[in-house]
């Protein structure tokens, strides 16, 4: 018997297979949920190869979480691959972007308020944005689940990106006190560097890769997504059903460490 046994899960945000979005699609799949997963534009038929790895096939939906049309449409889509019944029983955000130029690497002080505001905008504010297109279809007791990079203190090369962390952080919480009404519970799991394309595109990650390892007492493996996405699906199934608006650890015990 899987943790996901007869749950359907969004899985927004695969571009490779080397994506925590993948790696999430595949442990829900091997815990017996059924999958869709989601990105955007150019990437789009890369998802689609990538898909072709999963156990299971998974419908390809096209979301810019950017684009009022795309969040407008997408309970249609889900209903397109799935059925005019279709519900889902959880969601997972695991989209992130700050253009590398301008606000990561160091580029803190003087970015121009246009990168700023895209990099909030994709990375927390569309939390809710997503939230509220699946609203109508989220079944009793759902889950949306997010991924984040500690948000409580500063990195080297973050940057705007630790500012939109913080963001999401807060908008997780809000949106556990708003929707908790409904039985939805709003998490978020904070994982330590993983070499994903996101990661790899912010000059200067690698200064907080290094000292990881050390640092957990568990240690730190950061070409392995599926604690992560462990912890991701175990957020998503009914043995968290009592939490939300809480943040839990992935990253080996790092963040308890002083020194
Ligand atoms: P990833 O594979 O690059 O995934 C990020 C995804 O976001 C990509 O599929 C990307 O699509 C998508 N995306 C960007 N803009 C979007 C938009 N406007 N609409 C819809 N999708 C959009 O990297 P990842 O590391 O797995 O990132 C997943 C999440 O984990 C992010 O929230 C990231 O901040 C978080 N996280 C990562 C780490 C780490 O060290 N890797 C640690 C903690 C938290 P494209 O590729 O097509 O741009």
């Amino acid at each position: 018997m899987g943790l996901l046994d007869g749950k359907t899960i969004l899985v927004a945000g695969v571009t490779m297979d080397t994506s925590i979005g993948f790696a999430t699609a595949r442990v829900a799949q091997e815990q017996g949920a059924t999958v869709l997963i989601s990105n955007f534009g150019r990437a789009l038929g890369i998802t689609r190869r990538i898909a072709g790895r999963l156990p299971a096939p998974a419908p390809v939906l096209e979301l810019d979480v950017t684009d009022p049309a795309h969040l407008a449409g997408l309970v249609e889509q889900v209903r397109e691959h799935l059925g005019a019944d279709a519900t889902l029983d959880g969601v997972v955000h695991s989209i992130a972007f700050g253009n590398p130029e301008t606000v990561l690497g160091g580029k803190f002080v003087g970015a121009p308020w246009e990168d700023v505001a895209q990099a909030v905008q994709v990375s927390a504010y569309s939390l809710m944005s997503l939230a509220h297109a699946v609203r109508p279809i989220l079944t009793p007791g759902a889950g949306i689940v997010g991924l984040t990079f500690d948000a409580t203190v500063a990195w080297p090369a973050y940057d705007w990106m630790g500012v939109a962390k913080a963001g999401l952080e807060s908008c997780a919480r809000y949106l556990a006190r708003d929707l908790g009404g409904d039985g939805i519970r709003v998490n978020l799991v904070s994982a330590g560097p993983l070499k994903t394309l996101a990661a790899k595109a912010i000059p200067g990650f690698d200064e907080i890769d290094g000292v990881w390892k050390d640092r957990a007492p568990l240690g730190w493996d950061n070409t392995d997504q599926e604690p992560t996405a462990k912890a991701v699906c175990a957020l998503l199934s009914d043995f968290f059903p009592a939490t939300t608006g809480e943040i839990i650890h992935v990253d080996g015990g790092y963040h308890a460490m002083g020194a």
